[in-house]
């Protein structure tokens, strides 16, 4: 079931989104050759419950982390680990939840640890550039296939592909809520989107093959052929104005968005 929000609650969301930003910027600052991703674990844990929130991932479905901690072909859904130690060259993808007052917040990032190759940040950029086409397609009266179809259309213009086992999702009171958010797709096809509606859109790119295998331990989820992966996510509002707002992103303005692609092509 899709559940509308109205501003007041969508005002809520946006609180979240805000704390959400401010903890995965400060973990973005501190990653670095050497620590392990358990560091970040406690880290990222401590900042949450400091601001009265509590990490919407620990426990779910028994997960035992506050962050999914994702290296190179790690595509989502990482453990975090004293054992896994960041080498210089690595990328990391961190993914994580936040829930204050009531309501989430869910969003991931790609960082270099490091100086990595030309190829390691051209996949992070793009896999960037595939969520901005794919929110900005996030507009009232627009279907969930103009979303999953521009994040495809970048990904495969750029030589990369789109994992499929995985979507992005609704979000409110609970984390995942419906509907399924498709990052690839048909433009005019699947459910008409409307104001209210609050989904994370989180396009996850392989510069090989989309095809994925679960780790031994029942959550990493990596490229079957080992090749890098990138995964970048935002909660999102569709506003009164029809638009959608990042809530994860504070201060994101589209004209401005719009303007530097115009420029661009
Ligand atoms: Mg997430
Ligand atoms: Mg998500």
């Amino acid at each position: 079931m899709i559940t509308i929000k109205n501003a007041e609650q969508i005002a809520k969301m946006r609180e979240a989104g805000a704390l959400l930003y401010e903890v995965l910027q400060k973990l973005r600052e501190v990653v670095r050759p050497g620590m392990n991703t358990m560091e970040l674990d406690v880290y990222a844990q401590r900042l949450i419950r400091q601001h009265h929130a509590e990490p919407s991932f620990l426990g779910y479905e028994g997960f035992p982390g506050s962050i999914c901690a994702s290296p190179d072909d790690m595509v989502v859904h990482g453990i975090p680990s004293e054992t896994m130690v960041l080498r210089e060259g690595s990328i990391l993808s961190i993914d994580c939840g936040l829930v204050l007052d009531g309501w989430q917040a869910d969003s991931a990032l790609t960082v270099p640890v490091g100086e990595v190759s030309a190829e390691a940040l051209r996949l992070i950029a793009v896999t960037e550039e595939c969520f901005f086409a794919g929110a900005r397609a996030a507009v009232a009266g627009n279907r969930l296939g103009d979303i999953g179809s521009a994040v495809q259309t970048v990904a495969e213009r750029n030589g990369y592909s789109v994992v499929r086992d995985l979507t992005g999702h609704g979000i409110g009171r609970e984390m995942h809520e419906d509907p399924a958010v498709f990052n690839f797709g048909t433009p005019g096809h699947g459910l008409r989107m409307r104001s209210g509606m609050t989904i994370a859109i989180e396009p996850m790119i392989s510069a090989g093959t989309w095809r994925v295998q679960t780790d031994d331990d029942g959550w990493g989820v990596r490229t079957a052929d080992g090749s890098l992966a990138s995964h970048y996510e935002h909660t999102l509002a569709i506003g009164e104005d029809g638009l959608p707002e990042l809530l994860t992103l504070p201060g994101f303005s589209w004209a401005a968005w719009d303007a530097q692609q115009a420029k661009g092509e």
